[in-house]
């Protein structure tokens, strides 16, 4: 079988090696033709088609140590998939030894503590539903089907941003096998500097095989959901989410989207593909003082539709979920914005207009609060002065339609990246971005990863990441 080699060449592994390799695994090793191996090889955009050489489904980190030294005894090229949701396909590379942690899925809670210890395999949903049984929740995504280890190690924000921080500020510990296959802990007491590193460095350093998150009581009822109107009432919508926006509690966070309207059944089948604005909210502290926080939005104009009620928080975390199929085609650009300019809100109505397909959008997401006030180098998710963030989700079904997309993400993009702090978030970029938007998401951070990779991966071993190289 041919196997890449982390230089680039191809070896010829014979078949009584790989027979080795599964006599060190208690996990199944899946190749081409094998049930599961299309499943595991491919990833959330369906714009990403690889194709690794083998793939092993590890059972636990015993695998991932064998896995780790059987790749440095033959020189192999190696690939993590988490929730293979990476929009750059990141997790999957031609020809290398893949490890699918999709089988290492355990969450385990300790109420008391208030810390959930949850495995690499985990989608939000899994540590979402294990710590709702305690009324507390992880500082987690939008979209519950996304992977825990992609989202925590590029930084992450969700509805509980804006009270705590990025998800990475939120990590209290994780356990990881390190390039030369040893296990080792990362948290403030032991390996300090790898733990910076690796709460918004990426997968750069080690392959984390756990993580521990620190929680907070929220729900289980909040008030959230979605109200929307014609795109005609956008000018007026998207001021009253600036103004709106601007006062916020912290427990409030609040997304302004335009798009063409869904068939969801909450929506009349008459608008259905018609443009429409939406505010979508979440208010994560009790649910009275949320039905008064999201009044001026159900009471604002004409809605076409108003889903915004008290229901329970796991059913908030899911709730975009539909919007975002596996296999359909991706392309996305985004940047962090330090405020919402009434220029940018007129620039989002023009390009909203132009939308090529029925599932794409242009969106803005609130995340002013609690990551604002921790200092610049708290950890390399850094951004601190990121208070929005603009996100131009390119979404679509056919191949032939890559080039209409895809221009029109990137116009839209050219016409309003002039509003960023100049920063951008790292797990939003596509596989068509350089260094410079590396340098850019990762900021005055990045000589102090470059000498982290130095110390924990200088034969670069994790390179299939947005890669930092060694010092
Ligand atoms: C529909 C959708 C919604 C999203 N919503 C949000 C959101 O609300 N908030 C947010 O912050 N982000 C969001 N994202 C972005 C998301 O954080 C990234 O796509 C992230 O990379 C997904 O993680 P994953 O585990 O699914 O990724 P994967 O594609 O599996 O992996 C991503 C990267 O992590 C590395 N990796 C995987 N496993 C390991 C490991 N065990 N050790 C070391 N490295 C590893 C891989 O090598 C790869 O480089 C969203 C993405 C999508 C597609």
């Amino acid at each position: 079988m041919k196997v890449k080699t982390i230089d680039g060449s191809e070896i010829d592994l014979k078949q009584e090696i790989l027979e080795s390799l599964k006599l060190r695994l208690k996990g199944p090793v899946l190749t081409s033709g094998d049930i599961g191996f299309e499943e595991s090889r491919t990833v959330w955009n369906g714009m990403i088609d690889k194709k690794p050489a083998i793939v092993v489904r590890c059972l636990g980190t015993a695998d991932v140590i064998a896995c780790v030294q059987f790749v440095r005894e033959h020189n192999l090229l190696l690939c993590i998939k988490g929730g293979g949701h990476n929009i750059a396909g990141l997790a999957v590379a031609d020809g290398a030894l893949m490890l699918d942690m999709s089988l290492m899925r355990g969450v385990i809670v300790d109420p008391q503590r208030k810390i959930a210890h949850a495995q690499v395999g985990c989608l939000l949903s899994d540590v979402d539903r294990e710590t709702q049984i305690y009324g507390l929740a992880a500082v987690l995504g939008f979209v519950s089907t996304t992977g825990i280890v992609g989202l925590t190690l590029g930084g992450g924000f969700g509805y509980l941003t804006r009270r705590w921080g990025w998800t990475s500020d939120n990590v209290t510990g994780m356990n990881v096998v390190t390039a030369d296959a040893r296990l080792v802990q990362a948290s403030s007491d032991e390996n300090p500097e790898l733990f910076w590193g690796l709460r918004g460095g990426g997968g750069n350093f080690g392959i984390v095989t756990s993580i521990d998150y620190r929680l907070y009581p929220v729900g289980p009822e909040i008030v959230g959901g979605m109200v929307a109107w014609h795109a005609s009432e956008a000018p007026k919508v998207l001021e009253l989410y600036r103004k709106l926006a601007e006062q916020a509690p912290p427990e409030l966070t609040l997304v302004a989207l335009m798009r063409p309207a869904p068939p969801a059944p909450w929506l009349p089948k008459d608008i259905h593909g018609k443009p429409i604005v939406g505010l979508l909210a979440c208010y994560s502290g009790s649910p009275d003082e949320g039905d008064k926080a999201v009044a001026p939005i159900k009471a604002f104009g004409n809605p076409v539709g108003d889903v915004l009620i008290r229901r329970p928080y796991i059913q908030m975390q899911t709730l975009i979920d539909t919007a975002n199929p596996k296999g359909r085609r991706y392309y996305w650009k985004s940047e962090y914005l330090p405020s919402i300019e009434p220029a940018l809100c007129e620039k989002i109505i023009e390009h909203a207009a132009k939308i090529p397909s029925p599932h794409s959008a242009i969106i803005l997401f609130q995340l002013e609060g609690a990551l604002n006030h921790f200092k610049e180098d708290h950890s390399p998710a850094g951004n601190r002065d990121a208070r929005f963030v603009l996100n131009i989700p390119g979404s679509w079904e056919k191949a032939d339609d890559d080039k209409q997309n895809t221009d029109w993400v990137r116009e839209a993009w050219d016409d309003m990246k002039s509003f960023s702090t100049g920063g951008n978030y790292i797990n939003f970029q596509t596989e068509d971005e350089g260094h410079g938007r590396i340098e850019a998401a990762l900021g005055k951070g990045l000589q102090r990863l470059s000498e982290i990779k130095a110390k924990w991966d200088p034969q670069n071993v994790l390179r299939m990441n947005r890669n930092i190289k060694p010092a």
